[in-house]
């Protein structure tokens, strides 16, 4: 059995935030993945089956390999729909924020969510939250913000009703968010809830083949490409890192969503701690994306911190550098110096 994940006080103050809201927005964060998408659209069932009609924003595109996820299709991007976000945000009575924990994650729609009169309720498990919310439901010890939907929909006593359109998306988040249930999910409490969810008869082979083998055929050359030519293995430092530069995205006809999963394969090497990914914006001048992946305590949280202008989980975290891709190797260099005794 499951954990009360709210206090009793928090459970009545949601019923109550919920039941008094007529006009309720969800969004999540920039680069919408798997566990953001797919908390939003669980989040979004779980309202609709108590009769609201949320509207569903993401900041902007989310990738390829997401939208056979039902009702995906519904989400509103702030980047082409802005006036009509601007104004639902304005006469909001109810905003969740699913899935970050401050606001300039939603990158251009921050300002907008920020000065939103509704009441907002985080729903993320990401550390540090540090948004104005009349109710904060932040875990960063699940292995998602999927999972803390299911809890949030298993409390509230919904889960039996909620069918297919609930139990797919909570799925999908909750296995991308762990690699497949391959890190962050040693607790036997997701295996229960994955057990729940099959009883919504959802195909869980088919949901990791849509995500995972989804890919073009230019995807799988482009990591050809990056692990036998790009890849800089630092084996004193148990590290390796590698660029995306944008002469590589053009050349393998990069789209959103293909360098998922890339800065994970490094530390398929025996020994690897730390794997770090440098991608040049497809647009924009002199920004570099930076992710980083590590393996028992590395803290990526740290080194996201201190050097790329990031954040996020102990073993997963991003960032963004604004300089050239030739200067973004030497931040790394620094980082992987300064780091040099804990990555020992
Ligand atoms: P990714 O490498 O997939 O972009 O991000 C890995 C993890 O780090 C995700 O959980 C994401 O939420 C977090 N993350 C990515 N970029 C940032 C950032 O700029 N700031 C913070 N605080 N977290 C980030
Ligand atoms: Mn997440």
């Amino acid at each position: 059995m499951l954990k009360d994940i709210l206090t009793q006080e928090e459970l009545t103050l949601l019923r109550k935030l919920i039941e008094e809201s007529e006009a309720v927005v969800l969004c999540c964060h920039t680069n919408p993945d798997g566990d953001a998408l797919g908390s939003m659209l669980g989040m979004a069932e779980m309202l609709r089956m108590m009769g609201k009609e949320p509207l569903m924003v993401a900041p902007d595109q989310y990738p390829d390999y997401l939208q056979w996820l039902p009702n995906s299709e519904k989400i509103v991007r702030y980047d082409k729909h802005r006036e009509h976000v601007d104004t639902m945000l304005k006469v909001a009575d109810l905003v969740f924020c699913m899935d970050f924990n401050t606001c300039s994650r939603t990158d251009e729609m921050a300002e907008a969510l920020q000065s939103s009169p509704g009441h907002k309720v985080l729903v993320d498990h990401h550390p540090g939250p540090d948004v104005a919310a009349t109710l904060c439901i932040s875990h960063p010890e699940l292995s998602s913000t999927s999972e803390l939907v299911f809890r949030l929909a298993w409390q509230l006593g919904m889960f039996e009703q909620l069918k297919r359109h609930f139990a797919i998306p909570v799925y999908c988040g909750m296995m991308t968010d762990t690699g497949g249930f391959t890190f962050n999910s040693n607790s036997p409490d997701i295996f229960f809830i994955i057990s729940q969810l099959l009883t919504k008869h959802i195909d869980k082979d088919k949901i990791y083949r849509n995500v995972y083998h989804n890919y073009s055929e230019h995807r799988l050359r482009l990591v050809g490409h990056v692990l036998c030519n790009k890849l800089v293995v630092d084996q004193k430092r148990h590290a390796a890192y590698f660029t995306l530069t944008r002469e590589d995205l053009r050349n393998y006809h990069f789209v959103k969503g293909d360098a998922e999963g890339l800065v994970n394969m490094p530390l398929q090497i025996k020994g690897l701690k730390l794997s770090i990914s440098l991608r040049e914006d497809t647009e924009r001048e002199h920004l570099v994306w930076v992710s980083l992946r590590s393996v028992d305590n590395f803290s990526c949280t740290e080194m996201a911190t201190r050097f790329f202008n990031g954040g996020g989980h102990m073993n997963a975290s991003g960032g963004r550098l604004m300089c050239s891709i030739d200067e973004a190797v030497q931040v790394v260099r620094q980082a992987l110096e300064a780091f040099e005794d804990t990555l020992k």
